[in-house]
């Protein structure tokens, strides 16, 4: 927590804001030690930044895009700082992944995937913004009328915990390629991968002002930075809750907002799916990142003719799966802390005391440090869509089965939760695949395969709860920017 002196000032892994183009230390001097989930150690700090910080973060942002070359250089040439920066990311992959891994305890491959994808949105983003233009109206005689997508200037991102890299890198993307200026506010439990970001995109060439990062927690320093009235668009990642908070803060200011939050994501499995290509992307898109993804296949709905092979099928894969330390690379990783391993622990207890049949659980690894934040996945089944474990979103390893009876059925349910982020729909029957997909509330649907979190290219958000605006894909490119109109009368 806050102390003036951290032992790891002491050690080297004392961590700075990044403003203006500098790395920083807090107004207040305060630091937040950071632990790794695999072992509840402390091996790092991060500045405990206040309002003051943030004003300063926001204020350098808001002076490089009003003086600065980045919102006028021609977007060819951001697009190359952001392809420098992507090719950055994959020279400092191994260092990334690391660094990612141990500070949020997922395994390393995760990291590693997290890498790439990372890296494949700054090329992405390196290569898109110039492709994006307005148009031309035709309008009354006498008269040319045209659109321009403009940047809105400073843009704030509040980070959540679960991927830091790769979220970090679909907002920055998309900001920085439009011509904004950014400051970003990653979560406590995760901050140490945006702030190497923001030093590679220094490096990379992007002009110092555009890429601040200030860390500290959210009650403070994120709340601050989504008050501030310099800051021109949020663009919030993470709880329902906090979404709701962000906006009545950003609302003040009469700011526009990008909201992706929770989820209550269905995988619908109909009688004639291909059950065994299914079984394996069923378990993993739960299990991925230990279910700490918004996007997570957290509820499968089963047609009754195969309920019984399919919830057999998944207790045989779910007693199997083993969570441990980052570094021993298991099925899954420890959940982010400990305030997280409660609150799923409590969930799952409360779904047993509610007589919910519990099919399956994993184990934890033998060897795995006592003072770790692990959970056992469980696998809860034939339950009823009304209950607690199958409407609220768990934000663990965690997966309820329930069956259904037919098409119409299976629609209800799939739809019968506050969420509308994710769909998978597995089926032979192309009719079906088309009519389900449509009828699906859900920003993304998945047909015989299931992507969370995956995707770069492809528009993500959500329906309902899960939020609004949508990130990923050129679709970001619009939400980064605001359209402006201009009318020529030349008679
Ligand atoms: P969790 O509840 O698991 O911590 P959140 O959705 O609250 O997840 O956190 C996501 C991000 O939002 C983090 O960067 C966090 O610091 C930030 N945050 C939390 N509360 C607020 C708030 N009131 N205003 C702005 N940002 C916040």
């Amino acid at each position: 927590m806050g102390t003036h002196i951290s032992r790891t000032v002491a050690e080297g892994l004392a961590f700075m804001n990044f403003i203006g183009g500098r790395q920083v230390e807090s107004v207040s001097g305060k630091r937040i030690d950071v632990a790794s989930p695999s072992d509840g150690k402390v091996f790092a700090s991060i500045p405990e930044s206040g309002a003051q910080d943030v004003d300063r973060a926001v204020r350098a942002a808001a002076r490089a895009f009003e003086d600065g070359p980045w919102s006028r250089m021609p977007a060819v040439e951001r697009g190359r700082c952001l392809t420098r920066l992507g090719l950055l990311v994959e020279k400092h992959g191994d260092e990334l992944a690391a660094l990612e891994s141990r500070d949020t305890g997922k395994p390393i491959r995760q990291g590693k995937a997290d890498v790439t994808a990372t890296m494949r949105y700054y090329e992405f983003y390196g290569g898109a913004g110039d492709k994006i233009h307005g148009d031309t109206i035709p309008f009354l005689p006498g008269y040319t009328a045209l659109t321009l997508r403009e940047p809105h200037g400073v843009v704030a991102g509040i980070i959540p915990w679960n991927y830091p890299l790769q979220i970090l890198a679909r907002v920055a993307g998309a900001a920085l390629a439009m011509g904004n200026t950014l400051v970003v506010k990653p979560a406590e439990d995760a901050s140490l991968s945006a702030i190497r970001i923001a030093e590679l995109a220094h490096e990379a060439g992007v002009p110092e002002g555009v890429f601040n990062v200030i860390t500290g927690y959210g009650r403070d320093a994120g709340a601050a930075l989504s008050a501030h009235p310099m800051v021109d668009y949020v663009t919030f990642t993470g709880s329902t809750l906090t979404g709701t908070a962000i906006q009545q803060a950003a609302a003040v200011n009469n700011r526009g907002v990008t909201m992706e939050l929770g989820g209550k994501s269905p995988q619908i499995v109909f009688a004639d799916a291909d059950l065994d290509a299914a079984m394996p992307v069923l378990v993993n898109a739960i299990i991925q990142n230990g279910g700490q993804t918004c996007s997570a296949g957290s509820r499968i709905l089963v047609q009754r003719e195969v309920y019984e092979a399919v919830a057999t099928g998944l207790a045989e894969r779910f007693s199997k799966l083993v969570a441990g330390p980052h570094d021993a690379d298991l099925d899954l990783g420890p959940l982010i802390n400990r305030k997280q391993q409660e609150r799923v622990a409590g969930m799952v207890a409360a779904a047993e005391e509610a007589g919910i049949a519990l099919l399956a659980r994993g184990s934890v690894a033998g060897d795995a440090p006592a003072g770790g934040y692990y959970f056992a996945p469980a696998l809860f089944g034939s339950v009823d869509p009304e209950k607690a474990i199958a409407q609220e979103e768990v934000f663990g390893p965690v997966l309820a089965v329930t069956p259904f009876e037919d098409e119409a059925d299976a629609i209800r349910i799939a739809n019968g939760t506050e969420f509308g982020l994710v769909a998978g729909v597995w089926t032979r029957d192309g009719g079906r695949q088309h009519r389900v997909a449509k009828r699906v509330r859900a920003g993304q649907v998945f047909v015989n395969g299931y992507g969370a979190g995956g995707g770069i290219e492809l528009p993500f958000g959500g329906f309902k709860k899960s939020g609004h605006g949508r990130e990923k894909g050129f679709e970001a490119l619009y939400d980064m920017s605001a359209t402006k109109t201009i009318v020529f009368n030349h008679g």
